[in-house]
């Protein structure tokens, strides 16, 4: 571990959670009776009495202003994917001109921010702007740059949900609910709860802040959206586990200790593939305390960053040609006494709870590979799956050898042996043998088990994991919901397993694949197998509407008809904006920087051409590369008109937003990448004195 001064050791043990009003701080400043209760509260999902909420208050508010706190916020998370704070101070006047600290259990319990400046997908028009903030006690609060924040829902005056949070919870407790049916059907007693468990990676690029500054389309966008192809990029593949540089390692040990401050239990960071590429993995919570703990890491990347003259960029792609960068999301189900329901055990094939887990988890990644692929859908993450460096659009399912061999053995009459590992001997005595795991790993599958959990691939680097998990919540809920139904009702418990179990595989089997999801064979036989592809975003939206969708939603009371279908329009909002904004940093680049930069640079080749004849020279070099750069800056206005016109009758479509949505793609996007073509070439031409933006090389090699 690096830190600034090697030699100043770090009280870690202090310093984690210190910012965080936790259940150490809960029990030593709430009462006995009322610490009971809240905890009841935060564990079993219980209602929360009023009472309880005024005491905890009073509690809070004076330890956070013992931290150094002035304010409070309900801190929340809108559909754009980021948080939101509103702060309010504690301040409350008396009538002799004093001041007193306040802050009751009514305002913990509730605020009541403007929702109409929110996306709602027409859910609120702008008059109606009654919006409500809720605590979510599940969720700790902490103290961040002097506010107390409170972690809450957010939802509109009619109670529909208008955030990210809401569903979450909802699905959480839906699967608590189904799985404990399934636990009581094998004759558990004695669970209270499954929750389900998070662990996401963030990968992240840094570079230089000067250089930032000088790229109008990483400040608008937060990719670039010209740039060649530099004579280097990740080929060596030597920035993979690569040692640190001191400036990033630095920056490192800084985000470490500002994250364990709030109780992100920051875990591991290394050099990615790309060159400026980085990632930061925490250790696993709960899935809601999971999803407010990625938004605080990728708020509190960037504000460190800046410290150190550096920007985080969060993007999905920020560079045509490397590497982009996603969110591997680990997913499992545990119980309050302490079981991963995902954990196959040394003898999976006899392991009867683990089997019917897993063969819901695949029951329900099949039926709704679709629903799953809109979860990680998003403008910058159109530009990486399918793209050899995240699993492709199409949903598949990687076991492993073990397992796959188990269902197979399932199939054909009968699990009787596990296969293992062993041992692995390197060759030479001064070296320990190592045990094996069951199974090598495979890096291209989009959902794969990795040995007591799943890690679905596809989420995207900026996007919040909040729908990832809602999802994957809610379609196992219902598997395990369907096989409840099944066992509860029959005779004879574990002959009606195996039935289920051998059903599943049999209709479900489908959706397994251990191969390489990179290759180009994979996509005609997922095809083949009638497996989903859906390449982009526009195309994926379309699942949030589906019946099944709607009906599975509805059924398990995670969103409401109309919540998804507000949903639905927010996401077609969310695309369109994205390309438009991007569209329009293009044009504005292309005109103001780009084409006076090559008009000025051929005036000066068309000067040098002159003093070369004029002297009596040969001017073909000059001449040469002169109209070499005519020709290319003839078809960069060329698609720069087009563009402009693309951006112009695409914005006239408004008040459909899915067919705006399908000229956004094949307009306005595909025009985009046309004029970067023409740009890319030109910059590989034009002297460096006079290109106007920093290169490829630079934004990514001067940190
Ligand atoms: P890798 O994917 O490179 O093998 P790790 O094994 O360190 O990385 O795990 C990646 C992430 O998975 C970590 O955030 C870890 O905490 C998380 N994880 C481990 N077990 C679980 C679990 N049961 N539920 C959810 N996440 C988990
Ligand atoms: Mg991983």
């Amino acid at each position: 571990m690096s830190h600034s001064n090697p030699c100043e050791p770090i009280d870690l043990v202090s310093i984690y959670g210190s910012e965080v009003f936790n259940d150490q701080v809960m029990r030593q400043t709430l009462p006995k009776e009322i610490y009971k209760s809240l905890k009841q509260t935060i564990e079993e999902g219980l209602t929360l009495d009023a009472q309880v909420a005024e005491v905890v208050a009073g509690a809070m508010k004076d330890w956070a202003i013992n931290r150094g706190a002035t304010h409070f916020t309900h801190w929340f998370q809108p559909m754009t994917g980021i948080t939101a704070e509103k702060h309010d101070s504690f301040i409350s006047p008396t009538p002799d001109g004093r001041m007193i600290m306040e802050f009751s259990g009514k305002e913990l319990i509730k605020g009541e921010p403007d929702a109409s400046s929110f996306p709602s997908g027409g859910l609120r028009a702008t008059f109606e702007a009654r919006g409500y903030t809720a605590w979510d006690c599940t969720s700790p609060a902490f103290v961040k740059d002097g506010t107390l924040c409170i972690p809450t829902a957010f939802a509109s005056y009619t109670g529909e949900a208008l955030d990210k949070k809401t569903p979450l919870l909802r699905s959480m407790d839906a699967l608590n609910t189904q799985a404990l049916r399934i636990l009581r059907v094998l004759g558990n007693t004695t669970t209270r709860r499954v929750t389900t468990t998070v662990g996401p990676e963030q990968e992240y690029f840094l570079i230089d802040k000067k250089l930032f500054d000088q790229r109008q389309d990483l400040i608008l966008t937060g990719r670039t959206l010209f740039g060649a192809k530099p004579p280097k990029g990740q080929e060596l593949e030597d920035h993979y586990f690569g040692q640190l540089k001191s400036r990033i390692a630095a920056f490192m040990s800084e985000l470490d200790t500002e994250l364990w401050k709030l109780g992100v239990a920051a875990k591991t960071k290394h050099n990615e593939v790309a060159p400026g590429q980085h990632e930061l993995a925490p250790i696993f919570t709960t899935s809601n305390i999971a999803t407010d703990h990625n938004q605080l890491t990728m708020e509190t990347m960037r504000k460190v960053a800046l410290r150190h003259g550096l920007v985080c960029l969060l993007h999905e792609k920020p560079f045509a040609g490397i590497n982009g960068s996603g969110k591997h999301n680990n997913w499992s189900m545990s119980t309050n006494d302490g079981q991963n329901l995902l954990e196959p055990g040394k003898d999976p094939h006899d392991n009867v709870q683990f089997l019917i887990f897993l063969s819901a988890v695949i029951k329900a990644v099949d039926e709704y590979a679709d629903l799953l692929r809109v979860s990680a859908a998003s403008p910058g993450n159109d530009h990486r799956l399918g793209a050899n460096e995240a699993p492709p659009a199409i949903i598949s399912v990687f076991l492993g050898a073990q397992l796959t061999d188990i269902l197979a053995q399932i199939e054909a009459g009968g699990a009787t042996s596990s296969k293992s590992g062993g041992m692995m001997h390197l060759g030479t005595s001064s070296l320990p043998s190592l045990s094996k795991d069951s199974t090598d790993r495979n890096r291209t599958s989009p959902f794969a088990f990795t040995g007591n959990k799943f890690e679905f691939r596809m989420v995207g680097s900026m996007q919040s994991i909040a729908q990832a998990n809602f999802v994957l919540n809610t379609i196992v809920a219902e598997s395990l919901s369907q096989i409840a139904d099944r066992l509860e009702k029959a005779a004879n418990v574990q002959k009606e397993i195996g039935v289920v179990v051998l059903e599943i595989i049999k209709k479900h089997g489908r959706v397994i694949f251990n191969g390489n999801n990179y290759a180009e064979a994979w996509v005609t036989e997922a095809e083949k197998r009638g497996l989903p592809n859906l390449s982009n975003m526009v195309d994926a939206i379309g699942a949030i509407r589906a019946e099944k969708n709607l009906a599975l939603m509805e059924k398990h009371g995670v969103l409401s008809r109309v919540e998804m279908e507000s949903r639905s329009e927010i996401q077609y909002e969310i695309y369109n904006k994205t390309i438009n904004i991007e569209g329009s940093t293009m044009v504005e680049m292309a005109k103001r920087q780009i084409l006076p930069a090559v008009i000025s640079y051929k005036a000066h080749l068309a000067a040098s051409i002159s003093s070369v004849l004029g002297i009596g020279g040969n001017a073909d070099v000059e001449k040469d590369l002169f109209n070499r750069i005519s020709g290319l800056a003839q078809s960069f206005s060329a698609n720069l008109a087009k563009l402009e016109q693309a951006l112009q009758s695409t914005a006239d479509l408004h008040g459909n937003s899915k067919t705006q949505a399908v000229a956004y793609r094949d307009l306005v996007f595909k025009g985009m990448g046309e004029l970067r073509k023409d740009a890319d070439a030109l910059e590989t031409l034009v002297s460096a004195e006079y290109w106007p933006m920093p290169t490829y090389s630079k934004l990514l090699f001067s940190v």
